[in-house]
């Protein structure tokens, strides 16, 4: 199987090659077959993105709202119809089943392109403010060029949830995908110019944590978003900081998912498998932390084992595989070894913990595992594993179990079931988190803010929160009578 894009880098409307850069493979991790060989950007590859990136941006910020949206809407079209050309590619990018991938993936992005193309033309306007006889007005302005950074476990997606607010608003974008995924988001910015997007206003160029920088210190950028670890959001952020320039950051969590014991349990126990299985598990809003109350536990864990068991492990192209391989080797060793510390601190594993049968050998697969009787102190219960691992943790009561959900660094998300109605809303009021779901988990459609609290991160994508973090306001106050000064 191969993959190989015509370049590494897309910039200025086209496929642009620098070999001078470190050569690096894309690796299908379902086979560990290499599916392309790029270069990372050198410092010229970023110097050229950037200057090719503030050439376009003054007349894309000059064109209407609507001509702009025109464009996006356009790009949300072809996703839609090569959305199984696309789905594939993210499925060899990533490992991630085809049946996640051609629901879930090129859809979304396409969505992001559709919604800020469709309703931001009337959300960018600014403010008329009466002052009597005088007035002021504000004008929504965007900040120039913004840097978009990726994580791998959903590249398309977030290469779109970045690219639709930042472009809707007039800004450029260069993007760097995760040097682990890198072959989405050279298709969604070759889609964009098919669309009509003038050239250099998305551009992307490869590279790791090592090309990041050139990025986030360039003179000439103004804002970046990343999504990736609180690791390395610390050191994102702080370069920004260090140059006063805006950021976004979309980082890890270990959120927890409570479910009471007058909860739907088959409804609860598919939220708690969704919130830990999908994309095997790379999710950064999972519920890691499942708190099940007592009354219900042993009910939950059979029934919730027997489910775990009947998953299907497999060939991520094939239609009926329900979880993939995870997206690297590196990552691989990293779950397993927090399975062997899960294990060693006195967690039950209730199934799973190794290599599943019947996959590739150099396949990157790991079945599904739940550990029950996870106390509150152990490591896997309070460092985000990023794999297909669930923690069920036990309560008695509503002010215990809200505490102990809060005691945590992470802010991302947090769930919870139950069929009590004023339970739900005051639990979701008490939980620290900035996305929340009651009686489901992980649904993150457009039109809703997505984004962290705590050391998960600030600022919001999707919805239009999100244009308050690509724009800013500019106030200008109209005088209507002579000055009058007292000299
Ligand atoms: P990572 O932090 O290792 O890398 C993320 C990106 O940052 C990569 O493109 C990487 O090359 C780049 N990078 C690394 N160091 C950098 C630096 N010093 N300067 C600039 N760029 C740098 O994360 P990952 O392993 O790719 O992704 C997994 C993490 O992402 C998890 O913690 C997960 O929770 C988080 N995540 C968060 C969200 C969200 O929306 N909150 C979504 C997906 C993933």
């Amino acid at each position: 199987m191969k993959a190989q894009p015509p370049a590494s880098h897309f910039i200025d409307g086209e496929y642009v090659e620098d070999i001078n850069g470190a050569a690096f493979d894309s690796i299908y991790p379902a086979t560990g077959e290499v599916i392309a060989r790029l270069h990372a950007a050198t410092p010229a590859i970023v110097d050229r993105a950037i200057a090719s990136a503030k050439r376009a941006q003054g007349e894309w910020a000059a064109m209407s709202p609507t001509a702009r949206g025109r464009i996006l809407k356009r790009a949300a079209d072809i996703m839609r119809e090569r959305n199984r050309e696309l789905s594939e590619l993210e499925t060899l990018d990533t490992g991630k089943p085809i049946q996640e991938t051609i629901v879930a993936d090129p859809t979304s992005g396409a969505d992001a392109f559709e919604f800020f193309g469709g309703v931001a033309a009337a959300a960018l306007n600014g403010d008329y403010i009466p002052l009597g006889g005088d007035f002021a007005f504000t004008k929504r302005v965007p900040l120039g060029v913004c840097v978009g950074i990726g994580a791998w476990n959903y590249p398309q997606q977030i290469a779109c949830w970045k690219g639709a607010p930042a472009l809707i608003s007039g800004n450029a974008m260069v993007f760097k995908p995760s040097e682990n995924t890198p072959l989405g988001a050279l298709k969604i910015a070759e889609i964009l110019f098919e669309a009509g997007l003038p050239k250099g206003l998305y551009n992307v160029i490869q590279g790791d944590r090592s090309t990041g920088p050139l990025l986030v210190n360039h003179k000439d950028v103004a804002k970046v978003s990343l999504t990736g670890s609180v690791e390395t959001g610390r050191k994102v952020a702080g370069a920004a900081a260090s140059q006063l320039k805006h950021v976004t950051m979309e980082l890890g969590g270990k959120s927890p998912l409570i479910v009471f014991d007058d909860a739907d349990l088959e409804s609860a126990i598919g939220g708690a498998m969704l919130g830990n299985f999908y994309s095997t598990g790379q999710v950064c809003s999972n519920g890691t932390r499942v708190f099940v109350q007592k009354g219900i536990k042993q009910k939950f864990l059979s029934r919730l084992k027997e489910r775990t068991e009947k998953i299907i492990i497999g060939d991520p192209m094939v239609e009926e595989t329900q979880l993939g391989p995870m997206v690297s080797r590196a990552q691989l060793d990293k779950v397993f070894a927090y399975i062997e510390k899960g294990k060693a601190e006195g967690a039950t594993l209730l199934t799973g913990g190794g290599i599943p049968n019947d996959v590739p050998a150099e396949g990157t697969y790991i079945q599904p595992t739940v550990f029950a009787d996870v106390t509150d102190d152990m490591t896997i219960a309070r460092e985000e594993i990023f794999g297909p691992v669930m923690c069920v943790l036990d309560f008695d009561n509503e002010d215990e179990v809200i505490a102990r959900a809060n005691g945590t660094e992470f802010g991302l998300s947090a769930g919870v079931f139950t069929s009590d109605l004023t339970r739900a809303h005051r639990v979701v009021d008490r939980l620290e988190a900035g996305t929340l779901w009651i009686n489901t988990y992980n649904l993150a459609p457009v039109e809703v803010p997505f984004g962290g609290s705590k050391q998960s991160g600030f600022g919001r994508e999707n919805s239009l929160a999100a244009l308050n973090h690509y724009t800013e306001l500019k106030s200008v106050y109209v005088a209507m009578s002579p000055v009058q000064a007292p000299y």
